[in-house]
């Protein structure tokens, strides 16, 4: 069986940063990717709020530079899903694609977080024929049609913005009476001429035959003036936040009722020795690019230190 020193599971900010700091220190490290080599930050447009780029950067370019940074010091970068692990055995166990196993002294957890659907049949009916919780990806099959965006963060307002750009008309679905979005993003979207925002309205579900053709609204649910609103629409885009990616870890590691992996106060520890948490996977609170970097930079020092004093 294959044994690393250490593993590093996920591909976004902070699984390749983990990667830069844990090669520099020797530790020889292999990564695997995961279903979206470079994480979420692959589908967002541009990238105005990581230092260093004064004039932004695509998060597709930022990934990139961030993986090639990682090679450039001998990190491994693999292709693969981890299946299950077992982190009740020294060395830890982690198997690949129900395929292969390996042995690793530390494992640096780094799988991010994926996007939330509300919950709705029609979301599945209509997954991949007008449902989408991407607009980078599937923006492009929208020019000069209406879509609706659900959300008022703002990723909702972000992709609202880039939609916008492509299409005729996009609707922003807001359940509350007022955005939750950063007063900058608010301010974009009221300067956008082809935004309508609908405040306090819900979704029911969605009409078509071949695809999305419509979305079923309720303005102001449980209230005596509650009123169902029939939309056309042509694609449906969902930016009500994410879950984290920790489902394969959870019969060994402890979680929060949300799913996200606890870690030691002000650490990347998990309740597993030699076992770290980084990124989004164990941050409810910021979830930023940079936040997650910096995460994955002490995840590395700290099995870095945990293989130093176990020798
Ligand atoms: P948020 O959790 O901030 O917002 C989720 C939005 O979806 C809220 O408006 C919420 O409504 C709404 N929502 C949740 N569930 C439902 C539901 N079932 N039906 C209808 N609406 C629902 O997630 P984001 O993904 O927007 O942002 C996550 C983090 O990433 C934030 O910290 C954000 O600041 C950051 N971010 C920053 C960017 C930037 O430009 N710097 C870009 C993108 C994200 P309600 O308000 O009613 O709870």
């Amino acid at each position: 069986m294959e044994r690393v020193k250490c593993l590093i599971i996920g591909s976004g900010p902070a699984g390749y940063t983990a990667a830069i700091y844990a090669s520099r220190a020797n530790l020889s490290p292999v990564l695997y990717e995961g279903i979206q080599p470079g994480g979420q930050l692959t589908t967002t447009t541009e990238i105005e709020n990581f230092p260093g780029f004064p004039d932004g950067i695509t998060g597709t370019e930022l990934m990139e530079k961030m993986r090639s940074q990682a090679e450039r010091f001998g990190a491994e970068i693999r292709i693969g899903m981890v299946s299950s692990v077992d982190f009740g055995v020294t060395p830890k166990q982690v198997t690949i694609d129900n395929e292969t196993t390996i042995e690793a002294d530390t494992v640096i957890i780094a799988t991010g977080a994926s996007a939330k659907y509300l919950g709705l049949p029609d979301e599945q009916k209509y997954a991949g024929m007008g449902v989408s919780a991407c607009a980078t990806c599937d923006g492009f099959f929208y020019r000069k049609k209406t879509v609706a965006v659900v959300g008022g963060g703002d990723t909702a307002c972000e992709e609202a913005i880039y939609l916008a750009g492509l299409a005729k008309k996009v609707y922003l679905v807001v359940r509350k009476p007022f955005l939750r979005a950063s007063k900058i993003m608010q301010e974009r979207v009221a300067e956008t001429e082809n935004i309508e925002v609908l405040y306090e309205h819900q979704t029911l579900g969605l009409f078509g035959e071949n695809g999305v053709e419509g979305v079923r609204l309720v303005k102001r649910r449980g209230e005596t003036d509650e009123e169902e609103v029939n939309l056309a629409i042509d694609g449906f885009f969902l930016a009500i936040g994410h879950h984290p990616n920790s489902d394969v870890f959870k019969n060994f590691v402890e979680t929060d009722e949300l799913g996200y992996i606890k870690t030691e106060a002000g650490t990347p520890k998990t309740n597993i020795e030699g076992v770290f948490a980084a990124g989004d996977v164990a941050d409810p609170h910021y979830r930023q690019a940079i936040t997650a970097a910096a995460s994955g930079c002490r995840a590395a020092i700290e099995a870095e230190r945990y293989l130093k004093s176990s020798k």
